[in-house]
């Protein structure tokens, strides 16, 4: 393990080593700065560092699904797929790392368990679980929006004799399937990717599904190498073409309205868009597909008929098909061979609606209705998303406030970037920001890009403190809330909402009016010398 000098004061803490410490790193070093990250995973990339699970693939396509800060990067670096899995964005993260020289500069196997704000000196003090401290001008949490998992404490669990995996922290050696009785719970994305594959290998799967979720065809191949060609011409240009979309991602919006096309027309572009499946699913097609009720019915029935079509069992069907929220409001889910999994003889699913989980024995699980021997079982459960991995920091800012009390009612922040009473603190991708609604590379580019100007502009003027305006971050919360009611998105119980974790405050916690209205806003407020934050010399 690298080691950190205790009590050295530096320009900048980063904490995390996924794509966007990553590019904090770069982009800080780059502009002279003293910048030194820390991170609780053994290397580099986050996210495709601990989710390792087998089938785990990116759902935003490759080709966009990557850095542009440097166009050189862009044109050395090759996708073998549409869908790049794990261990290709693994090792796009590790080319990365290697590249610009980025390991050097940060400490593996640590995690920041305390975050202390000091107003005399105007510096950050962390402290990293083995006691080691740093301390630095600015604090920039580039800790992840799904990055702190969430594990149901299941009654029994510790009885169970077999192995309990979790697809958030997969073993990083693999884990051998082959011949086993393997039980998932969870049918989320991650339940979603690994279960198809998971079957091809067990001798059987029981998947424990407590509610039904909305998952479309990815439809994963070689990238077409004309369309390749046609984005390397001119890679950056087309990376800019794609930043004044909603999601940051390739268009594919062909109308406004569901209701545009005539019944015919409608069901034929849904059937073309499932047949080529790609990022977003047939909801991209028509703009109101989550503001307009009947208009996300069309396309949540025309799922729900496919799904009467490729499951064999009717009631296994029906146990699989979503009926309690809009399609995507949830995160919509990519798969390959998802629904089809359940005609395989294999394959057991048990739906917790009908017949809840009791209790997990030596055994395996049993539910209100029987017992379903294991010898693993897969927690592929999700995350305490947003905000988890900010308040594990437990962060304390002016007068030793704590980011858990202020945000008791739900977080609260100045376009997701920075808080109140939390001086001199960058959250990448934060809670308010449009982060996980679009493409997170596009977003941790835009929010690192923007924060290194901000303190550039702070080098020049003297400025060594900045804080977001109570009234400035009230009005962005309120406007976060008002964008979100114009939407389907709070009817649906999800981790977008908090919902999974027990307690935890329901707010919808993304900027849903898009990538480029929220960058245009980032870029106003630089370019009016700072609207919004109160700097001090
Ligand atoms: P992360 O990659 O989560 O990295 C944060 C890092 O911070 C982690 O390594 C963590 O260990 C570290 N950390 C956190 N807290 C601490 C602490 N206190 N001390 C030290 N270290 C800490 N997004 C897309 O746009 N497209 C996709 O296709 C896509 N697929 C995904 C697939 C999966 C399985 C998951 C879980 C998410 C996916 N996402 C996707 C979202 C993904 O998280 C982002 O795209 C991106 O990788 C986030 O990068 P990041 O650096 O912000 O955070
Ligand atoms: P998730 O979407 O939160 O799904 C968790 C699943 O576990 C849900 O089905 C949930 O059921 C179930 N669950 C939770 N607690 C349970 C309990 N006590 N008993 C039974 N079931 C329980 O988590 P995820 O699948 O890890 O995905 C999280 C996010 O990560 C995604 O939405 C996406 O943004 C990202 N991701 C992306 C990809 C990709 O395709 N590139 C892959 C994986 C993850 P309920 O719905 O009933 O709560």
């Amino acid at each position: 393990m690298n080691s950190i000098s205790d009590g050295k004061t530096i320009d900048a803490i980063v904490v995390g080593a996924g794509f966007g410490g990553m590019y904090a790193i770069y982009r800080l070093r780059a502009r002279g700065l003293e910048a030194r990250g820390f991170e609780a995973a053994a290397d580099v990339g986050g996210t495709w560092w601990w989710n390792c699970y087998p089938g785990a693939r990116c759902d935003v396509e490759s080709l966009d699904y990557c850095y542009a800060f440097d166009e050189a990067l862009l044109d050395e670096w090759r996708w073998s797929e549409r869908f790049a899995t794990q261990p290709e964005v693994l090792r796009y993260a590790s080319h990365v790392a290697e590249r610009y020289g980025l390991r050097d500069h940060f400490t593996f196997n640590a995690r920041i368990d305390g975050c202390v704000w000091d107003e005399d000196s105007r510096l950050w003090t962390v402290t990293t679980e083995e006691g080691h401290t740093a301390r630095a001008r600015f604090l920039i949490a580039a800790t992840g929006c799904l990055s702190k998992p969430h594990r149901p404490d299941l009654p029994g669990l510790d009885e169970f004799a077999g192995d309990v995996l979790f697809t958030q922290a997969w073993p990083q050696e693999g884990f051998d399937l082959a011949g086993k009785r393997v039980g998932v719970i969870g049918t989320g994305s991650s339940g979603i990717q690994s279960i198809p594959v998971i079957a091809q290998v067990a001798a059987h799967l029981t998947v424990f599904q407590r509610t039904a979720n909305f998952t479309l065809p990815a439809v994963n191949r070689p990238i077409f190498p004309e369309y390749e060609a046609e984005i390397r011409a001119d890679y950056l240009g087309h990376r800019r073409k794609i930043l004044q979309n909603k999601a940051a991602t390739v268009k594919q919006t062909i109308a406004e309205s569901a209701f545009d096309l005539s019944d015919e027309e409608r069901e034929a572009a849904y059937e073309d868009k499932w047949q080529r499946g790609g990022a977003g699913g047939i909801p991209v097609l028509f703009a109101d597909s989550v503001t307009n009720p009947a208009s996300n019915e069309q396309a949540a029935n025309f799922v729900r008929r496919k799904i009467a079509e490729i499951v064999q069992d009717p009631e296994v069907a029906e146990s699989l098909t979503p009926r309690d929220h809009p399609i995507a409001t949830k995160r919509i889910c990519l798969d390959t061979d998802y629904y089809a999994t359940f005609n395989r003889p294999n394959v057991t699913l048990v739906d917790l609606k009908k017949t809840p989980i009791e209790r997990v024995s030596a055994t395996g699980i049993h539910t209100s209705s029987a017992e379903y021997p294991l010898d693993v079982l897969v927690f592929a459960t999700g995350f305490d998303a947003m905000t988890g991995p900010l308040r594990a920091m437990k962060i304390r800012g002016v007068e030793g406030v704590a980011l858990e009390h202020a945000w008791a009612d739900g977080p609260r922040t100045w376009l997701g970037l920075m808080v109140a009473g939390f001086p001199n603190l960058f959250t990448i991708t934060g809670p308010g920001s449009p982060s996980v609604i679009v493409n997170m590379i596009a977003a941790i580019e835009q929010h690192v890009d923007w924060i290194a100007r901000l303190i550039d502009h702070m080098r020049e003027t003297g400025a060594t403190r900045v804080e977001a305006q109570d009234a400035a971050q009230e009005e962005w919360v309120a406007e976060v809330r008002r964008v979100a009611e114009t939407t389907l998105y709070p009817l649906a119980n999800s981790w977008y909402n908090g919902d999974n974790i027990a307690g935890k405050p329901r707010m919808f916690m993304a900027w849903l009016g898009g990538y480029p209205t929220y960058a245009e806003r980032c870029e106003e407020i630089a370019a009016s010398g700072y609207a919004g934050l109160e700097l001090a010399a």
